[in-house]
């Protein structure tokens, strides 16, 4: 027997995208990705894009057809849930049969200002902020920041916030210690607190009048009402992010890779999106889920615990002609398979400890499916039924989709969630399947093109295939 032979039958290889695929190909899909991950600062952002891209390619919102009084097979059919989540749709022939669903979430770790954050100190006027999802604090400090959001003000106008988003925009920045007077030691956890994440905002007085009390702080409120019409309570029905002012830009001398912020998970939002809109279902309807809250546990109205998007499936059961909604809904959801599409930590070599070499999958080697995700002994996971993994492995094999495998990190080295679970629970087959990343949650993320392009591709067999 040929051993040579015998080890290309028996033992599984890792392919890498860049060996198989036209480079061409996957940099024009990295421009686009590269003007959707600049424009989507905040979540709000990237539900305004993508319901853009959308109408583009002819879906219409949930009203459209509930107006029509039908719906057929072709449509495409999108709702938006409190400016912060999606729900778009293609129907392929009855709801009932189930649905080829792609998850992912659209927002990400950052500062948020408190909702009365502006203070002044010495004769300096600074925003408090309260960090949103998992951080390491220092990364933030003396780096470019922007502000985007929206503020509403006490007779209900809406005013957008963009702050970063022209060349010739002020940038914020955290002032860190500097190294000659920094003899603090210890857990960084510690040396770098939450509350000390104060952003510079100005240090010209609007009266040098020592009788006028706070009055840097009061210049910053005059330049603001100037601007916006805003008073300061107005700051309390705010939601003002703080990112980096940092472009997406290609990295290394070959250019394989992408750094930029929001990767997790507007890299699988986008791929999800794209992949949707050049979707032909065969067997059944597609669509995806695009949500928000995932980095603060998925509560609230727009994060997956809201299952905002049974809702429309309901409306279009009806639409179907479903005189049954409960037991169709039942039918929808049990018939159901969805992709939870969220990054995942690639192998490091600058941090080979924390991984599991056999394990951990490597950038540039496809998209990383991961039959469980959670902590210690696999808390609050989806545990995938090796069913569906299999046939996933059989659609992505049949279909020539250059995929790896992996976990987390090492057994006990800490762990993650996804929003996998909160739609497992509600009686779908769900598996997660996404972009492998370095350096996640920092300002400045590092995807593999190659990656990126590959996991488009096997969402698009998915939705069309599975
Ligand atoms: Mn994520
Ligand atoms: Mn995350």
């Amino acid at each position: 027997m040929d051993l040579k032979e015998l080890k290309e039958k028996l033992v599984r290889k890792n392919v890498s995208v860049w060996e198989k695929r036209d480079r061409n190909i996957i940099d024009d899909y990295s421009k686009g990705y590269k003007k959707f991950i600049d424009f989507s600062k905040t979540e709000r952002r990237a539900v305004e894009y993508s319901v853009k891209i959308l109408e583009e390619k002819g879906f219409k919102p949930l009203d459209y057809y509930l107006n029509l009084g039908k719906i057929e097979d072709g449509d495409g059919v999108y709702y938006v849930n409190n400016h912060k989540s999606l729900f778009a749709l293609k129907v392929k022939g009855n709801l009932t049969n189930g649905i080829n669903l792609v998850g992912a979430h659209v927002d990400a770790p950052r500062l948020d200002l408190k909702p009365e954050p502006i203070i002044e100190d010495t004769g300096i006027a600074m925003a408090k902020t309260h960090y949103y999802g998992g951080v390491k604090k220092y990364q933030w400090l003396n780096i470019p920041l922007e502000l985007h959001g929206v503020i509403i003000k006490s007779d209900g106008t809406k005013i957008d916030v963009a702050i970063g988003d022209n060349e010739d925009d002020p940038v914020f920045v955290i002032s860190d210690l500097l190294p000659h007077l920094d003899r603090r030691t210890g857990d960084v956890k510690e040396v770098f607190t939450g509350e000390s994440l104060n952003l510079l905002l100005g240090t010209i007085s609007i009266s040098y009048d020592e009788e006028i009390k706070d009055s840097v702080k009061l210049n910053i409120l005059n330049i603001l009402h100037e601007k916006y019409g805003i008073v300061e309570e107005d700051f309390i029905s705010a939601e003002l992010e703080v990112v980096p002012s940092l472009p997406a830009r290609d990295v290394g001398l070959d250019r394989s890779l992408i750094a930029a912020y929001g990767h997790d998970d507007r890299i699988c939002s986008y791929t999800a999106l794209t992949a949707l809109i050049e979707s032909e279902p065969e067997f059944r309807s597609a669509a995806i889920i695009l949500t928000d809250k995932e980095e603060t546990g998925s509560d609230g109205n727009t994060g997956a615990k809201h299952h905002f998007w049974i809702y429309v499936v309901k409306k279009l059961l009806k639409l179907q002609g479903c005189t049954n909604i409960e037991l169709g809904i039942d039918d929808v959801l049990i018939n159901s398979t969805l992709l939870s599409a969220d990054v995942t930590a690639a192998f490091d070599p600058n941090f080979k400890e924390v991984h599991d070499p056999a394990n951990a999958p490597k950038l540039g080697y496809g998209i990383a499916i991961a039959k469980y995700t959670g902590a210690r002994g696999k808390a609050g996971t989806n545990d995938a039924n090796a069913e569906v993994v299999g046939k996933l492995r059989k659609v992505f094999n049949e279909n020539g989709v250059i995929w790896q495998t992996g976990e987390l990190g090492k057994v006990d080295q800490g762990g993650g969630g996804t929003i996998a679970k909160f739609f497992a629970e509600k009686g779908l087959s769900v598996v997660d399947a996404g972009v492998p990343l370095f350096g996640m949650h920092s300002p400045y993320e590092l995807a593999s093109k190659g990656d990126l392009y590959e996991t488009y591709y096997a969402y698009k067999v998915f939705l069309n295939k599975y």
